[in-house]
């Protein structure tokens, strides 16, 4: 479903990608750890050019993606993104919030788009809150309306750059809860976390990356249990 070949990218002098092969098999939950500044983020942008590459390619169902115009919008349009901060728009209700790209960007009729939105936001468990606008809802409940915006667009592939890092403790399970669902449905996922839970749960390959490389991709089980370097060993033992 995703498959990047050879990307790289640089900051000015910084390397921030380095050769990077990664698949990501339809239905199939990727988590992605590693320290701060190992290129975590940029990994996640470049897989739908929100970040430009320097050299490589990132295919998206087959298709590469072009570096600009009509084409790399519409295969944009095929991957969802769910980002720390939340964005939603805080003029917008949260059913517009939901609503606003299937109608622009999809061509659906309001009220096709809306009944969609419903079921999305009954799925996450907002569906009675779809009139209230954003600073009225709790950061959990904000977040989980962000995955259904996401998902209203019909993504074939959805990444998450740490969805629960600047939500209070005790929102963490609720959002973790809505991602591990969409897991199970066999959507086919890219997650930045620090929730180790989640990965050892429900990833189905874990990537561990350091400065722009991937230093590891393995099983879950393998890598909290069996790090094969000492770098994975050293990030470990930091976060358990
Ligand atoms: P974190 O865990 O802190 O989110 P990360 O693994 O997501 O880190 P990235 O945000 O991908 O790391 O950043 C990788 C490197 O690229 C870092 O050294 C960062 O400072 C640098 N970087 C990221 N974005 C830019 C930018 N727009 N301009 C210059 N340098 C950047
Ligand atoms: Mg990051």
């Amino acid at each position: 479903m995703v498959r990047m070949t050879g990307v790289n990218k640089h900051f000015g002098d910084l390397h921030v990608l380095r050769d990077i092969d990664l698949e990501v098999a339809r239905g199939e939950v990727v988590v992605v750890l590693g320290p701060s500044g190992s290129g975590k983020s940029t990994l996640c942008r470049a897989i739908n050019r929100l970040e430009p590459v320097d050299g490589g390619t990132v295919e998206i169902d087959g298709t590469p993606l072009p570096a600009e115009g009509r084409d790399l919008a519409k295969l944009r349009s095929d991957v969802g993104m769910v980002f720390q901060q939340f964005n939603l728009f805080a003029h917008m209700t949260i059913l517009d919030n939901v609503t606003l790209a299937p109608t622009r960007v999809r061509g659906k009729s309001k009220s096709e788009a809306q009944e969609r939105a419903r079921t999305l936001l009954d799925r996450v468990g907002i569906g009675n809150q779809s009139d209230k606008y954003p600073a009225q809802l709790s950061g959990g409940q904000q977040q989980r309306v962000a995955i259904a915006r996401a998902l209203a667009m019909e993504p074939k592939v959805m990444l998450f750059d740490e969805p629960t890092s600047a939500l209070d403790p005790e929102m963490v399970g609720e959002v973790v809860e809505v991602m591990s669902g969409l897991a199970k449905d066999g959507m086919t996922m890219v997650v930045v976390t620090h929730e180790m839970g989640f990965a050892r749960r429900t990833a189905h390959r874990v990537v561990f990356m350091a400065d722009g490389e991937i230093v590891e991709d393995t099983t879950p089980d393998s890598f909290f249990s069996r790090p094969a370097t000492e770098r994975a060993r050293d990030f470990l033992g930091k976060i358990l």
